[in-house]
């Protein structure tokens, strides 16, 4: 089977715009489960000849009386359950916020390998953003710009690299 590439992070951080730019229109047909529609959230992509799937973990709805964190994290356990590699989302224009610190020590936890990918770096000043993301603990963030397209070559060849 193809190795599976989970991307998780707070709402509105720019997961969908990512997991797209990923998997360009191959979506991959799967049954929904009860209560939880899936159809939107899973794709397969290929970087220098490698495939492999990708699973946008905010396609996974609770109702809306759940708490936001609740939710974060029940997409951050799948995402450990399932994937070889984690794509860790964050938002260059909010910073590390406490939600981010939260699912960090989960992720940290799992022991599995963890990209962090800062989005909507839309220009070269906010190139400087992404240091303080390093204190994430999962070595070097890497910006991406999922309006404009820019460092998704860069993510690519991160998760190729510890697939
Ligand atoms: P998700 O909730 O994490 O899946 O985030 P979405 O992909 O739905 O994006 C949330 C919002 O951020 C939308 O309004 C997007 O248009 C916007 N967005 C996504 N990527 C970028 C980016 O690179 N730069 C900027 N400025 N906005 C972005
Ligand atoms: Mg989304």
């Amino acid at each position: 089977a193809r190795p599976v590439v989970a991307i998780v992070g707070r709402p509105n951080v720019g997961k969908s715009t990512i997991f797209n730019r990923l998997i360009g229109d191959r979506l991959a047909i799967v049954e929904d489960k009860p209560g939880i529609t899936r159809d939107r959230i899973y794709g397969t992509a290929e970087w220098n000849g490698v495939p492999f799937s990708v699973i946008d973990t905010g396609g996974i709805e609770l109702s809306d009386e759940e708490p936001i964190l609740k939710l974060i994290r029940m997409q951050a356990e799948l995402a450990i359950e399932e994937a070889d590699v984690i794509v860790f989302m964050c938002d260059a224009k909010t910073g590390v916020t406490g939600a981010d610190e939260e699912v960090a020590t989960m992720l940290y936890r799992s022991g599995k390998p963890v990209i962090v990918a800062v989005n909507k770096v839309d220009n070269i000043g906010r190139q400087d953003f992404i240091y303080e993301f390093y204190n994430l603990g999962f070595g070097e963030p890497i910006g991406v710009s999922g309006s404009h397209g820019t460092g998704i070559g860069d993510l690519l060849d991160a998760i190729v690299e510890n697939l």
